[in-house]
């Protein structure tokens, strides 16, 4: 049997257009068919640092430029009758230019990008015919049939392959506009309503988005009158969005934002990658980044799979991955709803707040100045788990929290290598400034900001010091 990839990836977007250039970048004949291709649809996503840094760390910075419509600093928020600023810092991407600078991305690392390009049935080969799969696609001019040994679904919330999917929140719909304003500013809004949480962020020159979302309308009500009746419902409830004069600039749209996760993320010859494996709530900004992190690591089970490493360990790190980050961005996300669920007790808060976590994990805002002499906390625990290196699944050291997912690297570099200086010698300023030799100032202080948070590193002796040391130890000697 001749096949005409080893890899074919359905979908163009930020997670296949990743995993693409990764297994091309490995030698693996990979070929994405991409339905939209680079006629993408320009709206504004809020690309977080972490996602930016994700871009560097992988080398990819060509063209992001041109798809940045502006960076943001601060994000003004009002909820649960209260109103604060947070200081941080992300980028609103055109997504049109975006993906399109991933997919050629793709294709400078040796993928084969067939643009217009949608599958419309997938089917496996015969028993006999050694595995793979058979792609039926339409193209402009013609439909063809091509054979793969490996197939990655790209497909988005759409999910190509099925399997079933499970809701991690109530299904919801965002309402979405564009206005002109006279300053857009540099600061993102983001407000709770009594039935929706709204958002508004800065999408070009003298332009801000508004998104409203809100409960799916009920049926008999979607057409374009009644949707636009409800887009101004909701944006007339925004105190923050007092600010739009204008009508929007063209008919406000609606889509379908569900946060769900499939049932099934990964199999002997096949993979799911970004929403098409988890699709999370819009509240957490994490879409882009998440999906784009999903692409590296399904690169890395395929390689493993095919390079002879273990393939058991590898689809059970990738099925951990996915159900992990699921169970944790319901926790934190439901925690943001119940909070506003106490104020205001309505079918579209309580429906979406998670009771039990609520208020389990309180957010400190750590100062970088910590002057103190820090320890790894109580909470911390170091193990062998499964973990990303060097483009295959291997077994490391990890640092493990409480209900978080364990940390084995940080931008390539093993944890233990930054970990290693807490162990009361150091303070916060003095960690941050060893931490810089390793990676870049502002890396060291969000890993900072993350660890104090979750207490992996607080101003008391702990007995987690000791266990640390008894790895390193351990690790030297093997
Ligand atoms: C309204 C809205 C606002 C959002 N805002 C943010 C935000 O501010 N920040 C953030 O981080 N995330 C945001 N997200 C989430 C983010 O858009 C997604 O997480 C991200 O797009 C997922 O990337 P993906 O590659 O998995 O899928 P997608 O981006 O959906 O890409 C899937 C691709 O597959 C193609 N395709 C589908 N079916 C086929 C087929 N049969 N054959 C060939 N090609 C096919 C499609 O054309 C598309 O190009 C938002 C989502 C929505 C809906």
């Amino acid at each position: 049997m001749r096949f005409d990839s080893d890899v074919a990836i359905i979908g163009g977007g930020p997670a296949g257009s990743i995993a693409a250039a990764r297994l091309s970048g490995l030698g693996f004949r990979t070929t994405v068919f991409d339905a939209t291709g680079l006629k993408k649809r320009h709206r504004a996503e809020s690309l977080t640092w972490q996602g930016h840094r994700f871009l560097r760390f992988i080398e990819m910075t060509e063209g992001i430029e041109e798809s940045i419509i502006q960076e943001t600093t601060g994000a003004t928020i009002r909820w649960a009758n209260e109103t604060h600023e947070r200081h941080v810092t992300a980028i609103q991407v055109d997504r049109g230019q975006f993906d399109a600078a991933l997919l050629r991305f793709a294709k400078s690392q040796g993928a084969v990008v067939s643009e217009l390009a949608r599958v419309r049935k997938v089917r496996p080969q015969k028993a006999g015919e050694r595995g793979g799969w058979i792609l039926t696609v339409d193209t402009e001019r013609t439909t063809v049939d091509h054979h793969t040994r490996f197939l990655v679904d790209a497909t988005g919330a759409r999910d190509l392959l099925g399997h079933g999917r499970t809701l991690i929140r109530p299904r919801t719909i965002a309402l979405i506009g564009t206005h002109r304003v006279d300053a857009p500013g540099a600061t993102t809004f983001i407000e709770a309503t009594k039935n929706s949480w709204c958002w508004l962020a800065p999408a070009g020159q003298r332009k801000m988005m508004f998104a409203a979302f809100v409960d799916p309308l009920k049926r008999g009500s979607r057409n374009k009158r009644d949707l636009a009746q409800h887009y101004f419902a909701n944006l007339v409830e925004c105190k923050f969005a007092s600010r739009l004069c204008d009508a929007p600039i063209a008919k406000p749209v609606a889509c379908l934002v569900n946060a769900s996760r499939s049932n099934q993320v990964v199999g002997d010859d096949w993979i799911k990658v970004g929403s098409s494996a988890i699709s999370y709530d819009p509240l957490s900004s994490q879409g882009l980044h998440c999906a784009m992190v999903s692409g590296f690591q399904a690169a890395a089970v395929v390689n493993t799979i095919h390079a002879g490493g273990n393939a058991r360990l590898a689809q059970d790190f990738y099925t951990k991955q996915v159900y992990r980050s699921a169970d944790l961005h319901k926790r934190n996300t439901g925690r943001l709803y119940s909070d506003h669920a106490k104020v205001c007790p309505t079918s579209f808060w309580l429906s979406r707040e998670t009771r039990k976590d609520a208020g389990s994990q309180p957010d400190l805002e750590p100062s970088l100045d910590f002057s103190e002499k820090l320890w790894i906390g109580g909470r911390v625990s170091f193990r062998e788990c499964a973990a990303l290196a060097n483009d295959k699944i291997v077994s490391e050291v990890g640092m493990c929290l409480e209900q978080q997912e364990p940390i084995t690297r940080f931008g390539g570099t093993p944890i233990t290598e930054f970990t290693r200086h807490v162990d009361g010698s150091r303070s916060g300023k003095e960690l941050i400034s060893v931490w810089s030799r390793q990676t870049s100032r502002h890396d060291a202080e969000q890993l900072f900001r993350y660890l104090v948070q979750h207490r992996a590193i607080v101003p008391h002796k702990t007995h987690v010091s000791s266990s640390l040391a008894s790895m390193h130890t351990r690790r030297k000697n093997e």
